[in-house]
């Protein structure tokens, strides 16, 4: 790999702040999705190296803790320096290893910073209350505490972001982690703990495990040390680690699965819709868990959204994303791909049109065509599954309460999209859409500032925002009686 900064690439698992292998040295490869060849081996852990990682951040917890509020802040800070001043290193393994465009890549990563630096600031202000009490001699004051260690369990579609989101709450808030990161993409999460360790976070508070994902996901759910599970990934995982964690009864946040709809209504900005619906449908080559995966547009204006759509989708240049000129990546495995081939397959058959693409690319290996397809009807599985690929499904409706039940029939509830210029329709679809993000006439919602999440079976918890500190800290309530006078 072509890296200014060599140390960044590393095939060692980090653990109570020492780079080791997997204790009966197993490993995995992990493959370049572009090209389909190796790019290394990381260890392949499993109970007992979980096992020592919990142990070592409980060793870490209670200095970490008893740091001010502001010594955590600084090192996050530092944190968040390394991780700009690397960036241009750090875009290119994430490119590598996901194979998303290099531009995409960067982003990725400040964003991923810009938790890091949000969270710094934010944990300085972790007020407690005080609450007037009925009675006369008392005090009610409550106080907010970290919860322990926390296990982290991240997705390969946002190597680093996913892990910045969660940890820098958790860290700011004096929690320890240890981290899981998907064993397509752990190359990002290790050089994120190159940078950790170099901005100084004290041996044990921040780890780092790859490996096999069943065992370790099984040790931390169930290891009553960790105290808190945060996961993002998919619907039927979450739902395996929710019941695992019943075990320890731990607090739990899942950001799991989503079938966004994407709504343009007839008083819509098409120019403005078509855009949002690129950048939502084809970011990340459609695998990112808010993107648009069901574009209901109304009948009056269905004819001009559709033609220009196209038109942009047929500008998408697919290819390696570290050429300049790339703008969508390949998918991260031929399973993937197949998921992709077997959505399209099928809704043509239940009487769907290929209005652009429709067929695995020239580059062959992992690449898709971007593609469009019209006239989906409500029998096809795109209609009601997660496709996790570059294909957009386009449904012609007549009235609001038609799309606000379809945009509703799914027990997925994380994003939702709709263009439209008419408030009093704003307000009343934005309320009536059953999903945790609406987002008004953007196809791009996320940043730090706000609270990332989902409801239904989209997940529990938000990430991200003042909210995100939460799922952190454990409340607790003093209650003091008020003695005046010394007894003796
Ligand atoms: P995706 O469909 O995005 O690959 P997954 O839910 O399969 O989503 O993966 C998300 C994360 O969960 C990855 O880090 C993966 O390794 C991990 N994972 C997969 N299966 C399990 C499991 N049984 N227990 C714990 N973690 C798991």
């Amino acid at each position: 790999m072509e890296l200014k900064n060599k140390s960044l690439f590393k095939q060692e698992c980090f653990i109570g702040g020492k780079w080791v292998k997997s204790l009966n040295n197993d490993t995995i490869q992990v493959d370049n999705p572009a090209t389909l060849k190796s790019i290394g081996n990381v260890p392949k852990c499993g109970k007992e190296e979980t096992k020592n990682a919990i142990e070592a951040a409980n060793d870490a917890f209670l200095n970490w803790k008893n740091k001010t509020a502001k010594e955590r802040s600084i090192i996050l800070k530092q944190w968040q320096d390394l991780i700009i001043k690397n960036v241009d290193d750090l875009a290119h393994i994430m490119t590598v290893e996901q194979g998303k465009p290099l531009a995409e890549s960067k982003g990725e990563i400040l964003m991923g910073a810009s938790y890091i630096e949000f969270y710094a600031e934010e944990v300085k202000r972790v007020y407690g209350d005080i609450i007037p009490d009925p009675l006369p001699d008392r005090r009610i004051v409550v106080i907010k505490q970290p919860v322990g260690v926390v296990g982290a369990i991240t997705p390969w579609n946002f190597p680093s972001t996913m892990i910045t989101r969660k940890c820098a709450p958790a860290l700011g808030v004096g929690c320890p982690v240890v981290i899981k990161p998907a064993s397509q993409t752990p190359f990002s999460a290790l050089a994120l703990a190159v940078l950790a360790e170099e901005a100084g976070f004290p041996p044990g508070v921040f780890n780092v495990l790859t490996g096999s994902a069943s065992e370790i996901g099984k040790e931390l759910t169930e290891n009553p040390i960790v105290k808190k599970i945060s996961f993002t990934g998919s619907t039927e995982v979450g739902k395996i680690l929710l019941k695992q964690s019943a075990s320890t009864v731990k607090k739990v946040s899942m950001e799991l699965g989503g079938h966004a709809p994407f709504i343009v209504f007839e008083d819509a900005n098409i120019d403005e819709a078509v855009s949002g619906a690129i950048m939502s449908k084809f970011r990340n080559s459609g695998q990112t868990c808010i993107c648009a995966n069901r574009l209901f547009v109304h009948e009056k204006v269905y004819e001009e959204f559709l033609e220009k759509f196209v038109k942009k989708v047929a500008e998408i240049k697919v290819g390696n994303g570290l050429e300049e000129s790339t703008n969508s990546g390949p998918l991260i495995d031929q399973y993937s791909l197949e998921k992709v081939k077997d959505h399209v397959q099928d809704a043509v058959k239940t009487g769907a049109k290929i209005a652009i693409g429709g067929d695995i690319h020239k580059l062959g290996g992992n690449f898709y065509q971007p593609t469009v397809l019209s006239n989906v009807t409500n029998k096809a599985k795109i209609t009601y599954e997660e496709t996790f690929g570059p294909v957009a499904p386009i449904y012609k409706f007549s009235s609001d309460e038609e799309v606000i039940n379809l945009a509703n029939d799914t027990p997925y509830g994380l994003a939702s999209y709709f263009y439209a210029r008419d408030i009093g329709k704003i307000w009343k679809v934005a309320e009536a859409l059953e999903y945790g993000i609406v987002s008004v006439n953007t196809g791009l919602p996320t940043k730090a500032e706000i609270p990332f999440g989902g409801v239904k079976e989209s997940g529990l918890g938000r990430e991200g925002s003042k909210y995100g500190l939460d799922d952190y800290l454990e409340i607790k309530y003093l209650s003091l009686i008020h003695i005046s006078e010394p007894t003796r």
